[in-house]
């Protein structure tokens, strides 16, 4: 991550494209972020190129519209020690407020992370936190990405969830994909070892971002957890077709991963730009279920402030 770039004047270099051509918008609170394997996936001489996309800060992103606020989901100060239970049963705790990647898109790019860390104070009040509500049986990992921290404090945390009610961990993370250097021998170790179900969900939303690393990185993960499964944004210019979805569902199985959910954008200032109608994407779907089997098409959903679980749209 200490080489990751973080220089738009660098990027458009590597990508064999003049600045002028990106249309980058100065700096941000949320700063271009990318790792260089990444980058490497990226078609060179494309400002259009559907990986690019999801990490170049816009122009378009300065631009206020309406209904595109700071805390689309509304779970900012939601975070008592660092959990969020969101929906019954299950609780998110905010494991690491650092990613390996910056997506425009991102619901939390403004979550203020310094004030909601599960981490502060070792994870004790987190796992107080959790022990007073003995009815959660799932811990979900998220962020930012839990696979930011080092497995020494993942194993740290592991090892105290193991000592509670919980039975089943969920970890969301982008490293598997972005990063696949991070599924390390340390890493599976840990996975295979911990007594408790373990579930990892990665986020993919293209697949050109699969290449031979990636896939290496999903294998390893697939026998060490009881579910491997991906998440997508549907995003205006990078997936929004139906040969795109189609293969990344087709791709992701090759690499023992199972699509999950396709979620509709939520709506956070500065990626108005990225969204699309909830009446395409049910059309999208319907053309991914003519295509593929079943359980290669993933559900569409939306995420609803206050919700009890995620709203199914097709
Ligand atoms: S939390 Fe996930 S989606 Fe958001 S910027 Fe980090 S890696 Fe990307």
């Amino acid at each position: 991550m200490q080489n990751a770039v973080r220089d738009v004047a660098e990027l458009a270099r590597l990508l064999d494209l003049p600045e002028a051509a990106l249309g980058a918008a100065g700096s941000s609170a949320f700063p271009l972020l990318v790792p260089r394997g990444f980058v490497g996936r990226m078609r060179k001489g494309d400002p259009s190129d559907p990986l690019l996309l999801q990490v170049l800060p816009r122009l378009a992103e300065l631009s206020e519209v309406a209904g595109f606020v700071a805390d689309p989901v509304r779970e900012q100060g939601l975070a008592a020690g660092g959990v969020i239970e969101k929906y019954p049963g299950r609780a998110l705790l905010i494991a690491s407020g650092a990613c390996p990647i910056h997506c425009r898109y991102c619901f939390r790019r403004e979550f203020p992370y310094a004030e909601q860390l599960a981490a502060r104070g070792g994870w004790d009040e987190a796992v107080e936190t959790l022990r007073a509500r003995p009815s959660t049986r799932e811990a979900i990992l998220s962020g930012g990405d839990p696979l930011s921290l080092s497995n020494r404090r993942l194993g740290e945390l592991v090892a105290k969830l193991e000592q509670t009610s919980i039975e089943t961990l969920r970890i969301h993370t982008r490293y598997p994909v972005v990063v696949p250097e991070r599924v390390d021998d340390g890493l599976l170790r840990l996975l295979a070892a911990t007594r408790l179900n373990t579930t990892v969900v990665v986020h993919c939303n293209h697949p050109n971002e699969l290449d031979d690393s990636t896939a290496a990185a999903l294998r390893g993960l697939r026998p060490r957890v009881s579910a491997l499964l991906n998440q997508s944004v549907l995003l205006r210019g990078v997936n929004d077709s139906a040969d795109t979805l189609a293969t990344l569902s087709t791709r992701l199985f090759a690499c023992g991963v199972l699509p999950y959910y396709l979620h509709l954008l939520d709506p956070v200032a500065g990626a108005a730009h990225f969204d699309v109608a909830a009446h395409t994407g049910l059309e999208l779907v319907a053309q991914l279920r003519t295509r593929l089997p079943g359980y290669l098409v993933p559900r569409l959903v939306k995420e609803t402030p206050g919700g009890l679980s995620k709203t199914l749209i097709g």
